[in-house]
């Protein structure tokens, strides 16, 4: 059993100055003002010292990092959410994009093996396959040898019991329409990316039951006042969640503002994109077969186009705070109970509350991050006392 003191939480709909956390069995007991809590003698106490405490942040869209690559190398995925909880991440989904269909399956193998023995970290949720389904018009820094027209039959036994949570497509692709249906009454969350959809496009995928939307205004038709394209639903239409990558390099400041301006906490989902050469010195590094190279801002293909990003997820927080003004517990929004939501597990992650999983994430008052806790285990800590 343990006992978080003297805690400011975020819940993050609610702040408490002077909070307490109860935790047990991996979950969450009971959470509120320290003075209505008192910690039992059997617990074991860790001091927050006034420090912000969060629900654990969700990444969505995250390819590799500390010189991985999950696509070259999904065996890599355990040891990478290992450190994960360094940027305060507690649950991700591993992301594969586009390659021969026996690679999302081997990662799929991988995490049907489960972690190795004593493993502390991020939980990977399933995979967000990205292609190979992808308009070639729009394909970034996908490999176009392996780029497929959607196929119901190549993605047939693509749901969450089967480790796939999460597939971004093109829809205005012949078969993408019916490909979104399956997906979406399988329970798979199906997002638009990579795409050159119309607004009209857009409109029929969201009937046919996409909800999510990848990097917005990457790899999309852009906006124009007369055919909005995607962009233009995205900006307007509540029941689709926006993912965006807020590293100052991807979208500039100016339209991350915009669009949370147009969206806010509970329409914005900020993912990191981030490639194996996250946390790594800059050089030259392996992404889904292609060298990118890593100046320390950016990872490039030799053409100079954006393959995937080295942004923290606690730096994107931060980020989004600093081009919108916004303030931190919305930040915190668009990865925790946002990105929980989108996914279906409002009720188990996301929150700070009784009954949910004890991912919680620690922030010093520059928003640095402290200690992350997955699963009720202090799996990353600054901060002395904290670690087992
Ligand atoms: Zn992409």
């Amino acid at each position: 059993m343990l006992y978080i003191a003297h805690a400011r939480l975020l819940t993050p709909a609610r702040e408490i100055p002077d909070g307490a956390v109860l935790i047990d069995g991996g979950r969450i007991l009971a959470a509120g003002p320290a003075a209505g809590l008192p910690a039992p003698a059997a617990a074991r106490r860790l001091e927050a010292g006034g420090a912000w405490l969060t629900p654990g942040f969700i990444d969505l869209q995250f390819n590799g990092g500390f010189g991985h690559d999950f696509t070259s190398a999904p065996e890599t995925i355990w040891p990478v959410a290992a450190r994960l909880p360094e940027h305060g991440v507690t649950a991700f989904l591993p992301t594969i994009v586009t390659a021969p269909l026996n690679v999302s399956a081997a990662a799929r193998a991988v995490l049907r093996a489960g972690p190795p023995a004593g493993f502390v970290g991020a939980a990977p949720l399933g995979l967000h396959i990205e292609g190979p389904f992808l308009n070639p018009g729009k394909r970034g820094a996908h490999n176009p040898a392996h780029l497929r027209l959607p196929d119901l039959a190549a993605a047939a036994d693509w749901a969450p019991e089967a480790g796939v949570r999460l597939v971004t497509l093109a829809a205005e692709l012949p078969g993408g329409l019916e490909l979104a249906r399956a997906l979406a009454g399988r329970g798979v969350c199906v997002s638009l990316g990579h795409t050159l959809a119309t607004y009209a496009e857009a409109q029929a995928a969201l009937a046919a039951g996409v909800r999510y939307a990848t990097h917005l205004f990457n790899a999309m038709r852009p906006l124009d006042h007369r055919e909005p394209g995607l962009i233009g639903l995205l900006l307007t239409q509540p029941e689709i969640v926006v993912g965006l990558i807020p590293d100052g390099h991807h979208v500039h400041p100016a339209l991350v503002d915009l669009a949370w301006r147009a969206r806010g906490p509970h329409g914005l989902n900020l993912v990191t994109d981030a490639m194996g050469a996250l946390g790594m010195p800059p050089g030259r590094y392996p992404l889904a077969g292609y060298d990118v190279i890593v100046d320390g801002q950016t990872a490039r293909l030799e053409d100079g186009r954006l393959a995937g990003s080295l942004l923290r997820l606690d730096a994107a927080v931060r980020n989004l705070m600093a081009f919108t003004g916004c303030a931190l517990a919305d930040a915190v929004a668009t990865v925790t109970t946002t990105p929980a939501r989108l996914l279906g597990l409002a009720g188990e992650r996301g929150q700070i509350a009784p009954g949910y999983v004890a991912d919680l994430t620690l922030l010093a008052p520059d928003l640095t991050v402290l200690a992350t806790l997955t699963a009720g285990s202090v799996a990353y800590a600054a901060l002395p006392g904290w670690k087992e």
